[in-house]
């Protein structure tokens, strides 16, 4: 730990010196296992002991890991026939991360306005306590200003309404305005899903003065939710969907995806990625959705969710004084503390549980969608003695 603090730029506060998987369990390197409710944010969907996963994975680093995007190969082709199927948009285009994702997302909707306009001045609405990612564009339109404030100056013509107060995206919108962007489900800002009418009301907005509605689902999205994209809960489809964290199931793997009226407007040129969707990241996507599909992935995650509700609503009845509201959809919840979350998740690792926080007082449960019964009641039986602790 020491050698790592000495050489590696602080930007995060570590513990523990993970070394293996095995199912749910994460396993340090004194051999100590620790049961895993936050699958590496939200990423390892299938848990860590998928052989056919990795076999998969090391079938196709032995034929060929990257070709450059000046090329076909067939795992992409099939990668992005699963992700259109599945998520109902007309056109993919690989990256290698989440932010990335939001980026090309962010230049897809300009260039459908520039091409509507040239003049346009390509405004873009997101909201306040969303999270989109680190890189510059993507950080221009995440909704914490304390994120944002020491990289200035970002991308210009960005605003911030309120998550869940359409009024407040209607009165920022413009002759200008070329996209809206929001999470499905806010994750980071707190674990805040989306009422009906305001993700409607937008739909509607957006379709009434062509405008771009991007749903931001590289956490929300890939069966977290108990579907395979959270937007699907509410019967309408966004115009650009980003997707990321569980699509490769820990191989480094985004996409943005589109509409055809919206992927038409870029053409060679507009937009490229040496790594992306090579063909190893390929095999991974593919891979993922094909277990998922045989393996009921997301139909068990939908099954197990309640389970997980209860249990925690529970611990809320028993806690009233720690616990404030529990709150989330499917496998994403959160729980809202009237304590410090780092206290709880440090106490928690002590005892084999790997928690996450999102915000200093809420702790978030994502864990792999693989998870059963009995891992969530070691889970909560655990953080019963934490809270019995306090
Ligand atoms: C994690 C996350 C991102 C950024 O993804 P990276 O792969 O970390 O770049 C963007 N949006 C949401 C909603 C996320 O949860």
């Amino acid at each position: 730990m020491k050698d790592f603090e000495q050489h590696l730029i602080h930007t995060y506060n570590r513990s523990v010196v993970f070394d293996q998987g095995e199912d749910v369990y994460l396993v340090d390197t004194d051999g100590k296992k620790y049961l895993d409710m936050g699958a590496g944010i939200a990423v390892s969907a299938l848990g860590y002991s998928n052989t056919e996963f990795k076999e998969a994975l090391k079938t196709q680093i032995d034929k060929l890991i990257h070709v450059s995007n000046l090329y076909y190969t067939e795992p992409v082709i099939k990668a992005s026939e699963y992700l259109s199927e599945k998520s109902g948009m007309d056109r993919v285009f690989f990256t290698n991360s989440g932010t990335e994702a939001i980026e090309g997302a962010i230049k897809l909707a300009r260039k459908y306005a520039y091409n509507k306009n040239p003049e346009s001045k390509g405004e873009i609405i997101a909201m306040n306590h969303s999270f989109h990612g680190r890189s510059m564009g993507a950080l221009s339109v995440t909704g914490t200003e304390h994120y944002r404030t020491p990289f200035e100056p970002l991308i210009g013509g960005v605003s911030f309404a309120d998550y869940n107060d359409l009024d407040s995206v209607k009165n920022l919108v413009t002759e200008d305005t070329c996209a809206i962007l929001l999470e499905t489900l806010q994750g980071e800002g707190g674990i805040y899903p989306a009422d009906e009418a305001f993700i409607k009301g937008i739909r509607k907005l957006c379709d009434e003065k062509d405008i771009v509605m991007i749903l931001d689902e590289i956490q929300c999205g890939m069966g977290r939710t108990g579907k395979y994209f959270t937007f699907e809960h509410y019967g309408i489809r966004p115009d650009i969907l980003t997707t990321a964290k569980a699509l490769g199931c820990g191989f480094p793997v985004g996409a943005f995806a589109a509409v055809e009226k919206v992927a038409s407007a870029m053409v060679p040129g507009d937009h490229g990625t040496t790594y992306g969707g090579n063909p190893l990241a390929g095999a991974a996507v593919c891979k993922v959705f094909e277990i998922f599909e045989k393996e009921k992935i997301v139909e068990h995650a939908a099954e197990i969710a309640p389970y997980l509700t209860d249990k925690l609503n529970g611990l809320k009845e028993k806690y009233p004084e720690l616990i404030k509201d529990c709150r989330g959809l499917g496998l994403m919840q959160g729980m809202e503390l009237t304590i410090p979350a780092a206290d709880v998740v440090k106490k928690a690792l002590e005892k084999g549980l790997v928690l996450i926080s999102a915000g200093t007082n809420i702790i978030r449960f994502v864990p792999p969608l693989i998870i059963k019964e009995e891992h969530i009641d070691a889970c909560c039986e655990i953080l019963d003695s934490v809270f019995a602790s306090n």
